[in-house]
């Protein structure tokens, strides 16, 4: 009797932990929250990363957004960001979170120390690709990211018009891209290896006409509503 009862045991703690680490595997999930223009908040649950946000709300003719959007921004957060005009950066904005709730901020004027950043992340690594952003002939830096996180893949194209740097990058799941990089890519015949495809960007006026464009493509989806959510599942 006593062999039995220690194997009985055995067997039900061996079937406890088998269902414990896969249903906590199976929970592992990516949430992006789109919060307009090229901002998009993304977390694991643990880390808060948002990208080209918070902006100034309504530069530009872009799209504005709710103040409650910077009240929720989380404590400790990641702010990265693809360049510094109004419409994906506000230094106000920003400022004003980063004494409030601490946090770090990454761009064009301190890229090399992302470095630092990836050596401090356990699951995510971000990588920065410079990319060209020209407005009347004048050239601003800019960077495009790749986030990778336990193997998925998310690209960030901000505002760069050559989808020269896209074109390289094989196997994303998502990548983020205002509708020119499509335009560009196929006159360039410059194919986009990625599963899905974030249309973001997009004037106020251009909503309809893009949620019409796109309905019936199941692997573009134009980034039209804010506060909409994507996960990404492991
Ligand atoms: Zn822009």
């Amino acid at each position: 009797m006593p062999i039995f009862k220690t194997g009985k045991t055995h067997f039900t703690t061996i079937i406890l932990i088998f269902v414990s680490s896969f249903t906590h595997s199976q929970s592992k999930e990516i949430n992006i929250k789109f919060l307009g223009n090229c901002g998009l908040y993304i977390t694991d649950g643990t880390t808060h990363i948002y990208t080209d946000f918070p902006y100034k709300s309504g530069a530009h003719g872009y799209m504005e957004f709710d103040s409650t959007e910077l009240d929720s921004i989380k404590h400790n957060s990641i702010f990265i960001f693809t360049h510094k005009h109004s419409d994906h950066y506000s230094k106000k904005h920003l400022n004003k979170i980063l004494k409030e709730k601490g946090g770090q901020k990454y761009g064009v004027s301190n890229i090399s120390e992302l470095e630092n950043l990836n050596n401090s992340l356990d699951n995510f690594e971000i990588k920065a690709f410079k990319t060209t952003h020209k407005v009347f002939g004048i050239s601003f830096r800019h960077y495009s990211y790749l986030i990778t996180w336990h193997g998925k893949r998310i690209y960030l194209s901000g505002d760069t018009t050559n989808p020269e740097t896209i074109g390289k990058i094989k196997n994303m799941d998502w990548a983020f891209v205002p509708y020119w990089i499509l335009l560009n890519a196929k006159e360039q015949e410059i194919e986009i290896d990625s599963k899905m495809l974030g249309v973001y960007h997009l004037y106020p006026e251009q909503i309809p006409s893009a949620n019409k464009k796109w309905s019936n493509i199941d692997s573009i989806q134009p980034m039209t509503e804010q506060g909409e959510k994507i996960t990404i599942k492991l």
